[in-house]
């Protein structure tokens, strides 16, 4: 007996039960494209104050840390801007345990939330471990997705919670905000939740606007953001929302007592205290990933167009099989399971470079 016979003899969840966890491979090569980490390293400024804030907290690990991580929401709402405030914030491990807590607020037994795939991985994941129904939407055949025909859909399912992804996580796309706002009148109805997730927005091209703006007067609208990506701190575990305050209060009540430590919100706090020099990377990122739409396009293969650190490009006959021989040359990129598909990380320009290279040769031969 193996070991996933063994589990499933365990008295799991009837719903958990052949599920397989969240699971993009951890290899141990060179070049790692794969998850959309910044592969630029901390910056030393950045690396000083993080230790320094950290060594501060040493003296009084003996106690729980603030519980309501004041300075760190304080922090965030400065960096985030349009006129919001600690009030407005909420963070917790990873965005992803943000929102699990909202889907364990505003989900559950009984409740839907609604995605619109290929989307991110984790949604349904997230709303099978709270119990929640998980409603897939549909695209268009470009893995577009417009504001009347995501209105249609939400007034036809009507879900507690909808997870919008702009940009959109395998295909890179930024939604517009006529979309979100379509989306936030359809649920009306059902009282639904609108999640925007923008793990990316600092990548976005110049002049995208951010669901941040579209905040005041939407008490059901929720904007999601991450420092695992712009700013180079996926090791860090520290996501965070913007919302009404009583959406901060809804999550009070089922996040765990002190859940964000007081080595993470030193951590955090003095990130976004250095985010210039955490930030300066972002540019260059972006440089690489237009140069990446640019090389695969003169390689005859069909990138999206791309508003986040990765490229998601189609026109492969074999994807696993170009994924495997990048991967013998020590760059390990994504196959996200879409036919004809696979998805890239923009990385420094030595890694682009490898990646684009290793690439016109696979294809060449
Ligand atoms: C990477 C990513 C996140 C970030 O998750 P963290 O838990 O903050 O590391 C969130 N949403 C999407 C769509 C992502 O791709």
């Amino acid at each position: 007996m193996d070991q996933f016979e063994r589990l499933g003899q365990l008295p799991l969840r009837d719903d958990l039960r052949g599920l397989h966890p969240y699971g993009a491979p951890q290899l141990d090569v060179p070049i790692l494209l794969n998850v959309n980490e910044n592969t630029f390293g901390v910056p030393a400024d950045a690396k000083e104050a993080i230790l320094a804030a950290v060594a501060a907290e040493l003296e009084g690990l003996n106690r729980y840390p603030d519980r309501e991580f004041t300075t760190l929401r304080q922090e965030l709402a400065a960096y985030l801007g349009h006129g919001l405030n600690e009030d407005n914030l909420w963070a917790a491990n990873g965005s992803n345990e943000v929102l699990q807590q909202i889907l364990q607020a505003f989900g559950g037994p009984g409740r839907t939330a609604m995605g619109f795939p290929p989307t991110y991985s984790m949604y349904p994941l997230l709303a099978s471990g709270t119990g929640t129904g998980y409603i897939a939407g549909l695209r268009d055949q470009d893995y577009s997705l417009s504001a009347a025909s995501a209105a249609e859909q939400v007034s036809a399912a009507a879900p507690n919670i909808v997870f919008l992804c702009s940009p959109n996580n395998p295909t890179g796309t930024a939604l517009g905000l006529e979309v979100v706002e379509a989306v936030y009148e359809a649920g009306e109805a059902s009282r639904c939740i609108v999640i925007v997730d923008e793990a990316y927005a600092e990548f976005a091209h110049t002049g995208t606007p951010s669901a941040l703006s579209l905040l005041e007067g939407r008490p059901r609208l929720v904007v999601s953001r991450t420092m695992s990506k712009a700013f180079a701190l996926a090791g860090a575990r520290l996501g965070y929302l913007a919302a009404a305050p009583e959406v901060a209060d809804a999550l009070r009540l089922v996040r765990l007592p002190y859940h964000l430590s007081a080595i993470t919100q030193a951590t955090a706090v003095a990130a976004l205290r250095t985010s210039t020099s955490l930030l300066a990377n972002v540019e260059a990122i972006k440089v690489q990933r237009d140069r990446i739409v640019t090389e695969l396009t003169n390689l005859g293969l069909t990138p999206a167009p791309s508003d986040s650190n990765f490229v998601f490009f189609g026109g492969l006959e074999n994807p696993h099989a170009v994924w495997e021989a990048l991967l013998a040359e020590g760059v390990l990129i994504r196959d996200v399971g879409i036919p004809g598909h696979l998805r890239v990380t923009a990385g420094t320009e030595a890694e682009t470079t490898a990646f684009l290279s290793g690439l016109r040769a696979i294809l060449a031969s």
